[in-house]
């Protein structure tokens, strides 16, 4: 796009903008704004807006806690939602800065960037495109969320079924009017469940698109008195929520994960990248999949990724190359989940496949069996090995990957370990429903 500081006062002024929430993103992902009165905006463009970061999950201790938020002016957007009153609202994502002006190292989105400089200095570029899934549910009497949903609709139904339909479809165009391109929008496998997809893009603005898409989709579920979750596995029995991604490297404007004149039409680039994807998908699940419950979702049987295995062919291994060739080639990594804070999901996976083709690291043969109907030993005899079982695990993985911490850098690596250990523990400890269940009469 390509705005600059005059063109968003521009556009503010025309726009009759009164409110403009400058948004940022936690360790854990979860989008934060301050809200300012429109005569502020010269003064945060100029990046000198304060905020006391000290409140914020992941950042700093209160002595050290005067920070500046620099808005991006490519950032701009319309809530299209929010024109009550004439009080048009507008947003700037920013990046979080320290007192003395330089990058603050707890800003998930100055890690995505420091990845994407990585990548740029090899001479790539990376696109990213997710296929981020949810769940709509009702609201009870006492407007809290439940788990039910009253749609008996399924996979890619024609007819609108339920109230979930007419939800996302002014979602859709909603995501239109903010400026996004809107590939296709299904009902998913499960009931309540759906899929919006959205053209890829360049990673950082992959990952803003993300956040904006999490905040709209929950926004209007709301205005249809229904609640939107991307929790990754809220109903057992049932589908869980995934967030596949797909990445591509360009470099001069080719993609650079097509060869013509090699197997499959796949670069010798794009199978390094495989290959360092592979090498350090257990020490980074921790970062794509960060909740206890996400591990709910990582089991046989619907559609979510297991084994670590890549493919042509398959469906639902853990990395799917799509058939599509030329500029579309692209690998689809498919364990991610949409409870993953964006921008670190992206900086550890770019990290990752940069890491495989630095050191040519080959991948394993792939896959184009069903690993689900092998036994252990057949598994075992192709070296298949599985994705971290729990929270838990992932978090011992994630230790033992130096590359990993090295993406995250030390202040996010250790905000977030130190989360993650306290989250894993609480619920490592609870007694749950389903041991009373089963143990209190027998034992
Ligand atoms: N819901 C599945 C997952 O958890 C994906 C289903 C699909 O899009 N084919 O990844
Ligand atoms: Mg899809
Ligand atoms: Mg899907
Ligand atoms: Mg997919």
């Amino acid at each position: 796009m390509g705005y600059n500081r005059d063109d968003i006062l521009h556009f503010v002024r025309e726009l009759k903008i009164k409110f403009i929430r400058l948004q940022f993103a936690d360790v854990l992902g979860i989008s934060k704004n301050v809200a300012i009165p429109v005569q502020q905006l010269e003064k945060a463009l100029d990046g000198e807006l304060m905020f006391d970061g000290s409140s914020i999950e992941g950042f700093v201790r209160i002595e050290e806690s005067d920070m500046y938020l620099r808005p991006d002016p490519n950032t701009f957007a319309i809530f299209p939602w929010n024109t009550h009153k004439g009080g048009a609202e507008a947003r700037l994502i920013c990046d979080i800065h320290n007192s003395d002006g330089t990058p603050f190292s707890g800003c998930p989105r100055n890690t995505l960037r420091r990845a994407i400089a990585d990548a740029a200095s090899m001479g790539y570029e990376m696109n990213a495109g997710p296929e981020a899934e949810f769940f709509m549910f009702l609201k009870d009497e006492h407007g809290r969320a439940t788990t039910i949903t009253h749609d008996r609709g399924s996979y890619f139904d024609l007819m609108p079924v339920d109230l979930g339909e007419a939800a996302r479809r002014d979602m859709v165009l909603t995501l239109q009017e903010m400026g996004f391109e809107v590939e296709a929008s299904h009902h998913e496998v499960a009931p309540g469940q759906h899929e919006i997809a959205f053209k890829y893009a360049d990673a950082l603005t992959t990952a803003d698109n993300i956040a904006t898409f999490k905040l709209v989709v929950r926004t209007i579920a709301m205005q249809h008195n229904l609640h939107a979750t991307f929790m990754p596995k809220p109903v057992f029995g049932i589908a869980g929520s995934g967030m596949h991604t797909h990445q591509s490297l360009f470099k001069d404007g080719n993609n650079v994960f097509y060869d013509e004149n090699n197997e499959s039409m796949l670069s010798d680039t794009a199978r390094y990248y495989i290959g360092g994807m592979i090498k350090h998908i257990k020490g980074f699940t921790a970062v794509t999949n960060p909740l206890v419950n996400s591990y709910k979702r990582l089991v046989p049987g619907y559609e979510a990724p297991v084994y670590i295995a890549w493919s042509e062919r398959n469906r639902s291994p853990l990395i799917r190359i799509p058939a599509r060739r030329g500029i579309g080639t692209r690998i689809e990594l498919r364990n991610p989940d949409p409870s993953c804070n964006p921008y670190l999901a992206l900086a550890v996976t770019l990290q990752a496949g940069l890491d495989g083709i630095r050191n040519k690291i080959t991948p394993p043969e792939p896959v184009n069996q069903n690993i689900y109907d092998m036994s252990e030993a057949e598994r075992q005899e192709l070296g298949i090995e599985t994705l971290p079982l729990t929270l838990g695990n992932a978090l011992e993985e994630l230790k033992k990957d130096e590359l990993v911490r090295k993406a995250l850098g030390e202040h996010i690596y250790n905000r977030f370990l130190d989360a993650k250990t306290i989250e894993w523990n609480t619920y490592r400890t609870q007694v749950h429903q389903w041991e009373v269940e089963n143990y209190l009469t027998v034992f």
